[in-house]
This record gives structure tokens, C-alpha cells and sequence, in this order.
């Protein structure tokens, strides 16, 4: 493999690299998808809002997508983690992985998604992905009409989020772990919907059996809810490769790119998670198929 050139090396393997796989191998490209197996949303059992999958377990739609790739000689999926690359002769992308494999490649493909840094609450991974969430588009209906809360805060963004759960459900707190950094005039508007705000120091959640039962404050309060939304996970890009080869980053954290995911190095492209922070199994989708559609316009005008 080493001496061989193959059109796209992609590493990683959720659902933005699966689909660009797809596009790519279909349009009897030369592929190599890499992926070491740990995503974000393994820590849930069910991965909702993407037609067709409804429910679905994160695992098993994975197999599903690599089940269908199996079909295509033109992939190659390899249970591996690419722990560099390197710019080579020719403009080509070199790519090594932790099982000493190396790739050369036409184009490389980062769909390497983000790491959570959850906050340090005790108990919090007790709950994480079982009744305390990230996002409310994917798991907001089970939890509808349920005492909430929402942990954390945001500063400028706390207000929104506020705005954005109680889509979901009416009987709202917001427990901050410290100043909320809301005005008088915002407390009085989450005052008037009934909403507690509650800016003392979170000091555990508290649950059975992965189910959230009440929230703990440090000055000894016990806040009874059963289901809750992070306004922040502390996520951060998986893997640093892309910076290595020259790709800036943006203030929010993600990677700096361009139209279907493409960076300012030819080549090199990023997409999912990686490249929005949260994209959603949906969005991840269509990235993939976006940048696998891009990717094989590109080669097309190579090769004429
Ligand atoms: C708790 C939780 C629940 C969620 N629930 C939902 C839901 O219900 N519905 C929904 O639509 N979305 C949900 N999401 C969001 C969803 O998981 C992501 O938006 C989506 O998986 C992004 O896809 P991706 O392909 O970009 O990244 P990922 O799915 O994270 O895949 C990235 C892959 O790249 C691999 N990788 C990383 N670095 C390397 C490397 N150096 N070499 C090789 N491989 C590497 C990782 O191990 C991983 O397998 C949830 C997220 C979380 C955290």
C-alpha cells in the first residue's frame, strides 16, 4: 500500500466520513477510510432525528453504513487510527497510522469529529447520554413535558438556550455552577415564565440507574429533575493533524474551511463535526456527500 497511490485516504468513520466513502467508492474512486472507533455519541443508546433511522442504536448505524461499503471493492476500511500526514512529492498526502500503515493519497479527508470535556460535576457520566444530553433536537422528545434542567452557562448564549429548551418542556430550571452573567431585566424575563435560576456552585447529580433524579448544590439544596441539557460539553476537535499541516483555526474552536469542506491547503478537505462542532448524524450525512461529490469533481478535472 505504501507504494501505491489511492485517490482519498479518509480518517474517520462516523457518518460524515461513511457517506463520503459511499459517493466516493460509487464514482470507482480508490479509497481508504481509517477509523479508530470512538465516537462522541457511542456513550448513548439511541441516536434519533436522521429519516429512516429513527431510534437507532449509534452502533448499529454504523454497521449498517459499513455493511453497505463492503459491496464496493473500491473501499477500504481499516480499523486504525491515522496518527500523522505530511504533505509529499507530487502534492500528494502522506498518512500514517498507529498499525504502522502509511497511504499516499491524492486527496485526505479529516471526518475525525470532536472529544468531549465535560464539566467535573460527580455523577455527571453516570447520566451523560442516558438522561442528561447535549442537544435537544436529539433527544428533547423523550424528555418532553419533564421537570428539566439546564446545566451550565454560556453567558452571552444562556438566554437562548433557555429559549430553546422550554420548546420542550414548561417546567424549566437553570442551575449555572457559578454567575449566571444574566441582567436584572433577563432574571425578571425567566422569573415571569416561572423559571429558577439557581447560581450557586453544582456540587453532584444525583441518579439510578443512569436516571437523573435530582441535582445537588453546594450550600446543600437538592434540586428534583429527571432529564437535562449541557449548554456546553467542552468539545474539541479530535485530532490536531489538520493544524500541523497548516489549517487555521476559527475563534469557536473548529477548523477553518471553505466551500464543501475544503482548507486553505489543496487537497485537504474536513467535514462533519470536525469541521462544524455539531453537525447531527443528518448533517454529517450530507456534509460527506457534499465533500464526496466535490472531491470527485476535483480528480475528474485532474485526470482530463
Ligand atoms: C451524547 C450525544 C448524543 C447524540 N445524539 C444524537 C442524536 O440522537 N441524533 C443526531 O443526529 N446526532 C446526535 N449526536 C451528534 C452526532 O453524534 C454527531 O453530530 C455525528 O456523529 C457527527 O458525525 P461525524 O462523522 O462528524 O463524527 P463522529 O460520529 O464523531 O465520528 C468520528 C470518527 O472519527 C474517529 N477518529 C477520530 N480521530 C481519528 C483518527 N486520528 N484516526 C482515525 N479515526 C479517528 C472517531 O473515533 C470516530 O469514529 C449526539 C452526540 C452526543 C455527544
Amino acid at each position: 500500500m505504501a507504494d501505491q497511490v489511492v485517490d482519498v485516504v479518509i480518517a474517520g468513520g462516523g457518518p460524515a466520513g461513511l457517506s463520503a466513502a459511499l459517493v466516493l467508492g460509487r464514482s470507482l474512486r480508490r479509497v481508504v477510510l481509517i477509523d479508530e472507533g470512538k465516537p462522541r455519541n457511542a456513550v448513548t443508546r439511541r441516536s434519533h432525528g436522521f429519516l429512516t433511522r429513527d431510534g437507532t442504536e449509534p452502533e448499529q448505524l454504523r454497521m449498517l453504513a459499513r455493511e453497505e461499503l463492503r459491496r464496493y471493492e473500491t473501499v477500504d476500511l481499516r480499523h486504525d487510527t491515522v496518527v500523522s500526514a505530511e504533505r509529499a512529492a507530487g502534492g500528494f498526502f502522506q498518512s500514517h497510522t498507529k498499525e504502522g500503515l502509511r497511504v499516499t493519497s491524492r486527496m485526505l479527508v479529516f471526518a475525525t469529529g470532536m472529544k468531549e470535556k465535560l464539566p467535573e460535576w460527580p455523577g455527571l457520566l453516570d447520566v451523560y447520554g442516558r438522561s442528561v444530553f447535549p442537544c435537544p433536537y436529539c433527544d428533547g422528545w423523550e424528555l418532553r413535558d419533564a421537570p428539566l434542567a439546564l446545566l451550565g452557562s454560556c453567558k452571552s448564549k444562556l438566554l437562548a438556550h433557555v429559549q430553546l429548551i422550554r420548546t420542550w418542556s414548561r417546567d424549566l430550571v437553570v442551575c449555572t455552577d457559578g454567575p449566571a452573567g444574566l441582567s436584572a431585566e433577563e432574571k425578571e424575563q425567566l422569573h415571569e415564565r416561572g423559571i429558577a435560576l439557581y447560581e450557586q456552585p453544582i456540587a453532584a447529580l444525583a441518579s439510578s440507574d443512569g436516571q437523573l433524579t435530582h441535582i445537588e448544590l453546594e450550600d446543600g439544596q437538592h434540586i428534583a429533575r429527571t432529564g437535562a441539557f449541557l449548554t456546553d460539553t467542552g468539545a474539541h476537535e479530535a485530532t490536531d493533524i489538520p493544524r500541523q499541516l497548516g489549517v487555521g483555526m476559527e475563534p469557536r474552536g473548529v477548523y477553518q474551511t471553505g466551500n464543501h469542506g475544503l482548507t486553505r491547503i489543496p487537497g485537504l478537505y474536513i467535514i462533519g463535526d470536525a469541521k462544524h462542532a455539531f453537525t447531527g448524524v443528518a448533517g454529517a450525512v450530507s456534509e460527506g456527500y457534499e465533500a464526496g461529490v466535490a472531491i470527485n469533481h476535483a480528480l475528474a478535472i485532474e485526470d482530463w
